[in-house]
């Protein structure tokens, strides 16, 4: 496909999307093409309300009251948010914090259900902060640090195993982030999911009073909180969960098979215009090809890679580079377009 037809391929492809109203939600900067919402999604229209609404009139004239008034039930409410998002029961979510601090809570929760055991598997592929908090729980209780390829980590796991960190379904903890797809805005508090058959039995290492029964009882010994809550550690980060919540406002009433199928349908796009355009120039694919395996984001290797992103940044086109010299770019089912992809591939092409 020339770059011609390619285009008019995407206007079709996008004047059938069912979720194309959705980018409206977002102030993209006019002239931005934005391809790194994996990293730091965009400010929404009614995050810039929530937080002017929270600043003026929860913080500055209701001041202390509005603990009571909203605030305490936020971390639980916002929770309720998520978990649909991911799939998961109400009540079995709840946010807080940000994801090492939740994956280190999750751990310890899960190491100490099998005290028994003495190895810890992760992959190794994993975002870095996700293996030293690994590390840190294995150095902790003298555990040994098992670190193998996705492939792998079936093969790893025996009777030594106590906890698997893996990126699969019906799991027993799972943490996630709230600046990158959920778009709530830089260090937006992370979320973390207990599966409701552990919710009375696992306990947590950050023993806070925002996880106790009862918080403004102040006894002198920690009783953890019913379900969820117990999670929590300390006060909610206010301004920056305001920020979230109304960023999740976006995903009400959208299905999440719509979301996947626009995600696939952008990726894949870009990876057939690779094919044609960009593996000739010396680009290579560092991403899956089988949908499945892949996440929203897709990424090249170029010899130079990191030089092109800050070039293309200069002219508004937001990507990231990660060494040695991959280029990744994120495709946001919410408010991308397949007609920036064929923008995208045309400016990469044009080195
Ligand atoms: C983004 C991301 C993190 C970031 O952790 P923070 O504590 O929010 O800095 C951790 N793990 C994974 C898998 C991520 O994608």
């Amino acid at each position: 496909m020339n770059l011609n037809e390619a285009r008019l391929h995407a206007q079709e492809l996008d004047a059938q999307d069912a979720l194309s109203s959705l980018r409206s939600h977002f102030d993209i900067p006019e002239g931005t093409l934005y391809f790194d919402g994996n990293s730091l999604g965009p400010l929404s229209f009614r995050s810039r309300e929530v937080l002017n609404r929270t600043i003026e009139f929860e913080w500055r004239e209701r001041l202390i009251r509005s603990w009571n008034e909203d605030w305490l039930e936020m971390p639980a409410r916002v929770g309720n948010l998520i978990a649909p998002i991911i799939g998961a029961a109400p009540d079995t979510v709840i946010c807080a914090d940000n994801t090492s601090i939740n994956l280190h809570k999750a751990l310890m929760a899960a190491v100490a259900l099998r005290a028994d055991r003495s190895e810890i598997v992760v992959d190794i592929n994993n975002f870095p902060t996700d293996i030293y908090i690994a590390q840190s729980v294995a150095s902790q209780h003298g555990m040994k640090l098992v670190a193998v390829t996705a492939d792998e980590i079936i093969g790893a796991i025996n009777a030594n195993t106590a906890v698997v960190t893996a990126k699969v379904l019906d799991v027993d903890f799972a943490v996630g982030c709230g600046y990158k797809y959920l778009n709530g805005g830089p260090g937006a508090p992370a979320f973390i999911y207990v599966a409701p058959r552990l919710l009375e039995t696992a306990g947590q290492p950050l023993q806070g009073w925002w996880g106790h029964a009862e918080p403004f009882e102040f006894e002198v010994d920690y009783r953890p909180a019913v379900g969820i809550a117990r999670f929590l550690t300390g006060t909610a980060n206010v301004l920056s969960m305001k920020s979230l919540e109304a960023a999740l406002e976006v995903f009400s009433g959208v299905s999440l098979e719509k979301l996947r199928e626009k995600s696939v349908s952008l990726t894949s796009f870009f990876i057939d215009l690779f094919d044609d355009h960009l593996a000739p120039r010396g680009f290579t694919l560092a991403s899956p090809r089988t949908p499945e395996s892949r996440g929203s984001h897709v990424a090249l290797g170029f010899a130079g890679g990191k030089e092109l992103v800050a070039a293309m940044a200069a002219e508004g086109i937001i990507a990231d580079s990660r060494p040695p010299d991959l280029m990744r770019f994120g495709f946001a089912p919410l408010y991308n377009t397949h007609q920036e992809v064929v923008s995208l591939v045309e400016r990469l092409s044009s080195y």
